[in-house]
């Protein structure tokens, strides 16, 4: 009989398994893919991934090694998520052993046996369920803790409830509350749905059924819908049937977008298990989470990208939310697309899956158009409210207030009478980009970078938003020495600081990256906005995407041609996804709302198509245009980046790779470059890239599965950083 051989992926840079022979005394035939190998690698041990068992091998006998031990009884990857890897491996050109334990949580990356208990959840007894929170006043932190748990018709984890354990032990002394291990069953687990009361529109109720009716096999849904559409309340009743045939859904959200309010609103609805998997997690937490969700003790798990990695014991819906979302693509390592993958697992599994956004991805219409995906769309508002009124302000010639022309600065003070909120759009933060000296024109640029230095008047520091690099503000120039300092352009810092002394009168939030650093900040800070506390609100990206203020009926967007003349053929269409996401926080209620552009180029010709006919239109001009210069979705991209520290190594060894890739035959294929990236120097490193670009995805494919695994024997391969990045999201 022939020996049984393993063949094992090994976390290691490079691109194949690894054959080893079964440990002594293993049955191996009936060994299972999936399970964990603790194997000797080089002079050390690896914990690696068992693909299959094999009855043959190209490794020499003699060096075949035996594996130390198999560490799992049952596989710890099931099918769909380790074929969903394999996959994704070979169309991402990722080593196979790094893929498939980036798809394991760390602990059992690391080896963890056995299974981790989660910090316990607490719920309500049924004399906590009589007491009245108001009747605490003196215990405010104890009457919280009701509260929520009076909302929250099942157990809620410490985490949530927010308080010291002491508080806990106090109130479970007095009987009102009690510990459960969340391994433990839930409490009724039969009839778990709430009825909502909520009569849905006619286009939910289309959408709804649309979905109802494919649960139990493969169809791809594009739910379209403005901001207060009411897509989430589409999610929420579809999963409702999900859990009543007793399967599980599984909701990937943008980091951005997992917040409280979201998570509540699910808690509300539903009274199970909610598995949450998001970067905050202590490995210990995410390690449990992930277990709630592959005992199937979780019937819903919400989690941002990597959530997609999560088994499930009986899939019943993937749904992803703001699928146009960058944040949705991987950006280092294994560069993957969880939405891609979402897809692709859901055709696997045999369940419908569901793309949610205001403004689609370019490519995600395109699969609609192809009649691949189906359009549902949800045409009108909740509520009363109609799309807010989009007008754009021709800054040309105006005499600007740190960024702010007079009719802007007459809208706000307009809204601010009306008792409105306001919330004003700048994708930039700091005091100023740049710093020049108006005697002899030196500007401060970062040193480890090509780029200028931003002002930040809080802590009075030039800082590099490429690399982090800081360090103190000049009082002179340090080229001629001339106190003639002056900084060019606006930043949030610097806009907040003009509104103080126009409106001085109504409190302001803003809301950046380092208005939030610290713990607990971005919520308190969205609280005051929410509240309608803060009158106007200011931010960056952190305050377009993903929360809901009903009271905002102006937004003012300060400088749209940031996004007018990015360099990535994908600037245009994230300036009009940013432009719409933006504006729909405006008017929701019953209050119409209203939105201010800024920009020189009122005439440009995509700004105006966007405005005056909105996303849709919009995106069709936006496909022809890439249909023409044969661009993605009409041609499939990859991306070879390297960096080096010497300025001629990224280059020569994008050389290599491309005269490489010319012996090994490229029909079909296009390059362009090597060029140096457009930013050529970042954090101290040369970087230069080589796009392939084709019509056909499968010639892409074709070249990449020769090309890449020779790369890392190319001359200067080992001199340089390289990566390849199939599908990228940017050029840059
Ligand atoms: P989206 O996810 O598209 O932003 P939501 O589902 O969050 O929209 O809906 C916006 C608001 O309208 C929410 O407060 C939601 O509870 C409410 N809502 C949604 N659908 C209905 C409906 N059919 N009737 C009444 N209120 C609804
Ligand atoms: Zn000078
Ligand atoms: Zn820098």
């Amino acid at each position: 009989m022939n020996q049984s051989i393993l063949r094992i992926a090994v976390p290691s840079p490079l691109h194949r398994s690894f054959d080893y022979l079964p440990p002594a005394e293993c049955d191996a035939p009936l060994l299972q893919p999936g399970v964990r190998v603790r194997i000797p690698f080089g002079h050390a041990t690896r914990i690696g991934l068992l693909l299959e068992v094999s009855d043959s091998t190209s490794v020499s006998p003699k060096r075949l090694r035996p594996a130390l031990q198999i560490l799992d009884a049952s596989p710890l990857l099931a099918d769909d998520i380790r074929h969903m890897v394999l996959w994704a491996s070979d169309y991402y050109h990722h080593p196979i052993g790094d893929a498939m334990t980036a798809a394991l949580p760390t602990l059992l990356r690391r080896g963890k046996m056995g299974t981790v208990q989660g910090d316990p959840a607490w719920r309500l007894t049924d004399t906590g369920a009589r007491i009245d929170p108001l009747s605490l006043q003196q215990a405010p932190r104890q009457a919280s803790v009701l509260e929520r748990l009076h909302k929250s018709p099942h157990e809620l984890p410490r985490k949530e409830l927010d308080v010291p354990m002491g508080v806990l032990h106090t109130m479970h002394g007095k009987g009102w509350i009690e510990p459960l291990q969340q391994t433990a069953p839930p409490k009724d687990a039969a009839n778990l749905v709430l009825k909502s009361n909520i009569r849905l529109s006619r286009d939910q109720q289309a959408a709804v059924s649309a979905i109802r009716d494919s649960l139990g096999e493969f169809h791809a849904f594009l739910l379209e819908g403005v901001t207060g559409s009411g897509k989430t309340e589409v999610y929420l009743q579809v999963i409702e049937s999900v859990i009543n045939q007793n399967h599980q859904a599984l909701v990937l959200v943008p980091e951005i977008g997992l917040t409280p309010q979201l998570v509540d609103r699910f808690r509300r609805r539903f009274p199970v298990r909610i598995a949450l998997l998001h970067s905050g997690l202590s490995d210990r937490e995410r390690l449990h989470a992930w277990q709630l969700a592959r005992s199937g003790s979780a019937p819903i798990i919400l989690g941002t990208r990597s959530a997609i990695f999560t088994p499930l014991q009986r899939p019943g819906i993937l749904i992803i939310d703001e699928e146009h979302d960058t944040s949705l693509k991987q950006q280092d390592g294994f560069r993957y697309s969880a939405r891609d993958l979402a897809v692709w697992r859901s055709r696997f599994c045999r369940i419908p899956i569901v793309l949610g956004s205001a403004t689609p991805s370019l490519e995600t219409l395109e699969n609609v158009n192809l009649g691949k995906y189906r359009h549902l769309i949800l045409h009108t508002r909740v509520g009363a409210a109609g799309l807010p009124q989009i007008g754009l302000i021709d800054v040309r010639g105006k005499r600007m207030q740190d960024g702010l022309s007079p009719p802007l600065l007459a809208a706000i003070q307009r809204h601010l009478d009306a008792d409105g909120q306001v919330l004003l759009f700048l994708n930039r933060r700091g005091y100023a980009p740049a710093l020049i000296c108006h005697a002899c024109g030196w500007i401060a640029h970062c040193e480890r970078c090509d780029a200028r230095m931003t002002f930040h008047a809080s802590n009075h520091q030039l800082c590099c938003h490429h690399c982090g690099s800081q360090r103190n503000m000049h009082n002179t120039c340090p080229k001629c020495g001339s106190a003639a300092l002056i900084t060019l352009g606006q930043g949030t810092e610097r806009v907040e600081d003009a509104l103080a002394s126009h409106f001085p009168d109504h409190e302001r939030v803003r809301i950046d990256r380092d208005t939030t650093r610290r713990k607990g900040e971005l919520e308190s800070l969205l609280d005051k906005a929410r509240s309608g506390h803060g009158r106007i609100l200011l931010g960056t990206q952190m305050l377009a995407k993903g929360h809901h203020f009903p009271d905002v009926t102006l937004v003012g967007i300060i400088d749209a041609d940031q996004g007018l003349f990015g360099s990535d053929f994908r600037s245009s269409e994230r300036m009009a996804q940013l432009i719409i996401q933006v504006a729909g926080r405006a008017g929701r209620a019953d209050r119409p709302g209203e939105v201010i552009i800024q920009t020189h180029h009122p005439e440009h010709p995509q700004l105006c198509l966007l405005i005056r006919e909105g996303y849709a239109a919009f995106a069709k001009a936006a496909l022809e245009e890439r249909r023409a210069t044969c661009l993605p979705p009409y041609a499939s991209l990859a991306l070879l980046r390297a960096e080096a520290l010497r300025r001629d190594l990224p280059m020569k060894f994008l050389e290599c790779a491309q005269s490489l890739a010319a012996s090994q035959g490229t029909q079909g294929v296009e390059y362009w470059g090597p060029v140096p990236s457009p930013m050529e120097r970042r954090a101290g490193r040369y970087r230069a890239q080589l796009l392939l670009q084709a019509p056909r995805r499968s010639d892409l494919q074709r070249l990449l599965r020769l090309w890449v695994p020779e790369l890392e024997r190319l001359e200067h391969s080992r001199q340089v950083r390289w990566s390849l990045d199939v599908d990228p999201q940017d050029t840059l």
